[in-house]
């Protein structure tokens, strides 16, 4: 043995038997991961809209795979867990907000406050105690530390200066946690502008009750000349003023609360799947890891360039073969420790739809959920790196990097988070299963020109290297699943 075959061997060793055998990914190939990029992607699937025949189809595609493999069906039936959606309008004409108490007051919705659509299903009656607040907390964690805001609906003056934070998420979220029941965000816009978004309302809209992926309470808004004006009858100095204080406070507005009354008609009721298959482990710890995609894209839509079918190639067919391939993979290699839950979830390009509600009922105990790996659009960028997102967050970052070291031949290279200004990790399903403490990480090459357009379509993969990325994935995937 030569000095320089050392190094090689060690690795090998230190990987464990396995290693020494043939690979994993060996049943990867690029016909494979063209093929099932193309099907998802073709046409005849319409784009594979939440809700839609085109999305049904390629769930049953999906699961004749998993069942084909052998795989365990993990979903509530078979291989498909499925959650209700609902079309519903919103009958802004019968809604209000009023304030009962020693200074009563009645706005009409649809004319003096605008209900943010996208805020889960209206409640029909919501009764708060106001907390008023100006400014935005400095502190994510501890923004509402001196106030009671359990069963409050808060009412924050926002700042629109361009360079101002607004209304962040988080804010909200901050506010749920510490028991508010709705917010009403106050705001000084263009009277037309605020007129012309309340033209929204009428359109039907579908949504998934139960979410809160967009915001965890109804959220409204009202202008500071109603609500702002009124503030400042009761004695709230910084009401009405612009811009809004940079100083934080938070005011408890005594013997009064406030009173929404919001109507939404259901007008149809629908369904959408998740596609779940488990490759079951030997160790009896019964800890899992699982590998994720979403199948779904944007469906049919606005003409663009002569064409209205959203293929959502690369977003997210890409991934979407990922996980199929290396289910394949993973399916005729030997039987891993750890359980291993190949995942495909609908309804992300409408707010994580699918996975929100896969948490909500997990169909494997999240606690024992050891890694989530979630890939997305990984087919056209950077051919020969792969940018890994939140390998900060969890034990997951140094397997990543390890995986990678025992697989130059792949020609891969590992890389960061190459944008943490945009927040991607946020903006897809690993964020649902992150929230409950499961050590997540995203795969994701970035955005480009053909992302959320009708021409992400099989001609914007590149299927050589993305054959390399789904070798890579099924590597790591064995990898964690035999500790
Ligand atoms: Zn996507």
């Amino acid at each position: 043995m030569s000095h320089r075959c050392m190094p090689l061997l060690l690795a090998a060793l230190a990987a464990g038997p396995s290693a020494l055998r043939a690979q994993t990914s060996d049943s990867i190939t690029a016909a494979d991961v063209r093929s099932r990029i193309a099907l998802l992607a073709s046409d005849a699937l319409r784009g594979r809209g939440t809700p839609s025949p085109g999305l049904e189809q390629a769930a049953r595609y999906a699961a004749r795979e998993f069942q084909r493999l052998g795989l365990r069906p993990a979903g509530d039936s078979g291989y498909i867990q499925r959650y209700t959606l609902v079309r519903s309008r919103f009958v802004a004409e019968s809604s209000t907000v009023s304030i009962v108490g020693p200074l009563p007051r009645r706005w009409r919705v649809g004319r003096d406050v605008y209900w943010l659509p996208s805020s889960g299903m209206a409640p029909r009656e919501l009764t708060g105690r106001p907390v008023v607040l100006v400014g935005v907390p400095s502190d994510s964690l501890h923004a509402f530390a001196g106030t009671d805001l359990r069963g409050a609906i808060l009412i924050q003056l926002a700042d629109d200066r361009p360079d101002r934070p607004g209304t962040p998420m988080w804010l909200l979220r901050a506010a749920a946690q510490a028991g508010a029941v709705a917010a009403i965000l106050v705001r000084n816009l263009p009277p037309e502008q605020f007129r012309a978004s309340m033209a929204e309302l009428a359109t039907p809209r579908l949504v998934r009750p139960g979410s809160e992926s967009f915001a965890p309470f109804p959220v409204l808004q009202m202008q500071d000349a109603t609500l702002g004006t009124y503030l400042a009858e009761i004695g709230i100095a910084a009401a009405g003023n612009r811009p809004v204080p940079d100083t934080v406070e938070q005011i408890v507005i005594p013997e009064t609360a406030v009173r929404l009354h919001l109507v939404e008609r259901i007008l149809a009721r629908r369904t959408a799947p998740n596609i779940l298959a488990l490759l079951p482990g030997s160790d009896s710890t019964a800890e899992y890891v699982t590998l994720a995609a979403h199948i779904d894209a944007l469906g049919v839509g606005r003409k663009l360039g002569g064409d209205s079918i959203y293929n959502g190639a690369d977003d997210d067919a890409s991934g979407s073969a990922v996980v199929l391939e290396a289910a394949e993979a993973l399916a005729r290699g030997p039987r891993p420790r750890r359980s291993i839950l190949f995942a495909l979830f609908s309804g992300t390009e409408h707010g994580f739809w699918g996975s929100e509600y896969f948490v909500s009922r997990p169909t494997v105990p999240l606690a024992r959920m050891v890694a989530f790996l979630n890939v997305e659009s990984i087919s056209r960028n950077m051919p020969d790196s792969l940018a890994v997102l939140g390998k900060a967050r969890s034990w997951l970052g140094a397997a990543v990097d390890s995986a990678a070291a025992r697989h130059p031949e792949l020609g891969l290279t590992v890389l960061g988070d190459l944008w943490p200004r945009e927040d991607y990790f946020a903006q897809s399903d690993q964020q649902m299963f992150a929230v409950h403490d499961v050590p997540s990480l995203f795969f994701f090459n970035g955005v480009h020109g053909a992302l959320h357009a009708p021409w992400d379509d099989i001609r914007v993969v590149n299927v050589e290297s993305t054959t390399r990325i789904t070798r890579y994935l099924a590597e790591l995937t064995r990898e964690l699943a035999n500790p």
